[in-house]
């Protein structure tokens, strides 16, 4: 299935969120901002609409307690797996007061709401295995506070959450020192024994790869740019695989300022990083379940053979690649000899001392083998 981002539509949700003079969480252009979101997603057939209140608490940039508003598209799936993808909503500029305006927001982070949106309209046509949310948060400059209160709820609730992918700031290809890469957008992952987000991020690379020839994944292998945070760590804390994607060359002097205008940015650039983020939640979400306690037969021979729990009759990816290299180099459909409890396959003269291999569900996650 392809799915064709609409740019005209890219545009319009940024020209009216960047309308509105604020969406400074402690501001009414807030709870405007939730508004329109929540109708706007309540036009897109098949889609439930939820505004979740969580309670801001003190801190360095809320002066009171108070409630903030999350807003929440969800696609139901037949399972109960999830994938969530995010945005947040909320604007900055750090030389007025919260409520004052000249924070339009337009690329940090209308750019990700708009890609967000796009893909809820996209998607809705399918009929999932795993349930699609599409998590629009605010909250997100006084502390990622948004995400927290998603991130818990998605703890306390005991959601299956297999994926989270997070936009930020991902509508310009370029800055004003000239450095410019239209086909490129970074996708940022932590490695973790707790979570699977490194391998998130791989397959997106390697997924992109084999589905975009004008567009390509750039792998940071560290949890965000430096010194800096995002609405997927809140999630990460909590043990649940979230990456991060943002433009390749961001222009930080635009960046909680009155100059985060829709004229800086490429809305080409914006569609190529919303088909990214279709292609890959499409993919999660009409998956079968991954495959568990994957391991590699340590018999002594110039071929791999792998063997893990499953189901029989399901069809899987093996993966593997260069031990030095960080993306994908080979990949092979199979259906597996053996019972659920010992699927097995090899694959022929790709050595296993001098290789890394996965194994995933047909358009799943890859679970490394050990
Ligand atoms: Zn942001």
């Amino acid at each position: 299935m392809s799915f064709m981002p609409d740019s005209t539509r890219l545009r319009s949700t940024v020209e009216a969120l960047s309308a509105l003079s604020t969406r400074n969480t402690l501001s009414d252009g807030c709870a405007q901002a939730a508004e329109w979101i929540a109708a706007h997603l309540a036009q897109i057939p098949g889609i439930e609409v939820e505004t979740m209140r969580y309670v801001m608490p003190k801190g360095r940039r809320v002066p009171e307690p108070r409630f903030a508003p999350n807003v929440i598209g969800t696609l139901p799936g037949r399972t109960d797996r999830r994938i969530v993808l995010s945005a947040h909503f909320d604007s900055l500029n750090l030389s007025v007061r919260p409520h004052e305006p000249g924070a339009p927001g337009a690329n940090d982070d209308a750019s990700g709401v708009a890609a967000v949106l796009e893909v809820a309209r996209l998607l809705a046509a399918i009929q999932p295995e795993c349930t699609i949310h599409f998590a629009l948060l605010s909250g997100e400059e006084q502390g990622l506070l948004g995400a927290h209160a998603l991130a818990q709820r998605a703890q306390r609730e005991h959601w299956n959450l297999e994926a989270v992918l997070n936009n930020d700031t991902i509508g310009s290809s370029g800055n004003l020192l000239g450095l410019s890469d239209p086909t490129a957008i970074r996708v940022f992952s932590e490695e973790s024994p707790r979570h699977n987000a490194r391998e998130l991020a791989r397959w997106m690379e390697w997924q992109t790869r084999q589905h975009l020839s004008d567009f390509r994944v750039k792998l940071v292998l560290r949890r965000d740019r430096f010194g800096r945070g995002g609405d997927h760590t809140p999630f990460t804390m909590r043990g649940f695989s979230a990456v991060r994607l943002t433009e390749v060359h961001e222009e930080y002097s635009r960046q909680h300022t009155p100059d985060d205008l829709i004229e800086h940015m490429d809305f080409d650039y914006l569609a190529h990083v919303t088909q990214i983020n279709a292609l890959c939640a499409a993919s999660l979400a009409q998956s079968e379940p991954a495959p568990s306690f994957v391991r590699i037969v340590r018999d002594q021979s110039h071929s791999t053979t792998l063997r893990w729990q499953g189901n029989s009759g399901q069809k899987y990816a093996i993966y593997w690649r260069d031990t030095a290299s960080a993306t994908w180099r080979g990949c092979r459909e199979i259906t597996p000899e053996g019972d659920a409890f010992t699927l097995q396959t090899t694959i022929d003269r790709v050595n296993k001392d001098d290789h890394f291999f996965a194994v995933a569900s047909l358009g799943g996650i890859p679970q490394p083998a050990q």
